[in-house]
């Protein structure tokens, strides 16, 4: 399995466009036809040396549904705290309804959950206290098929 971790290179007018500038590879580990990523450190190291900011996150569900897990839900809070406009990616290649998905948790909604929450691994969580959903499909991303971008290997080679 693979996770991969991007940066935009221009956010421009808060949520109105974001380029892909960089795609970072990282190891991960798969358990229960899940993955997670194991070396988070290190792509937020070669981040910072390069003044970049870790604008979303993307990994798979091979056999799953396209959704965001109660996992996956705690990460991607990671980064929505660092960077309101971050997302996350599910590539679901076996979903028959949709193969992948953009997703962010609703403000403040789904953010008080998380912010509250102290469990791990796979757990439920409280509704908000909106009503809202906990997460959400972004609406604000925009498609440019042309765009140059650079992939960063930080696998082993192993
Ligand atoms: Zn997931
Ligand atoms: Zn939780």
């Amino acid at each position: 399995c693979l996770t991969c971790h991007f940066t935009f290179q221009h956010i421009i007018c808060h949520l109105t466009l974001m380029c892909l500038a960089s795609i970072y590879l990282s190891e991960s580990a798969c358990f229960q036809m899940q993955c997670q990523a194991s070396n988070e450190e290190e792509i937020h190291a070669v981040l910072s040396e390069q003044s970049l900011y870790p604008a979303g996150w993307i990994h798979t569900h091979p056999s799953q549904t396209c959704f965001l897990s109660s996992i996956d839900l705690h990460t991607q809070f990671s980064y929505q705290v660092m960077l309101p406009e971050a997302v996350a990616i599910v590539a679901a290649p076996t979903d028959p309804t949709r193969s992948y998905g953009i997703f962010r948790l609703t403000d403040p909604g789904g953010m008080d959950v998380l912010r509250e929450c102290s469990e791990s691994g796979f757990h439920t969580h409280r509704e908000t206290t909106d009503g809202s959903p906990i997460y959400e499909t972004c609406s604000n991303v925009h498609f440019k098929p042309n765009l140059r971008f650079e992939i960063v290997d930080l696998r082993s080679g192993a």
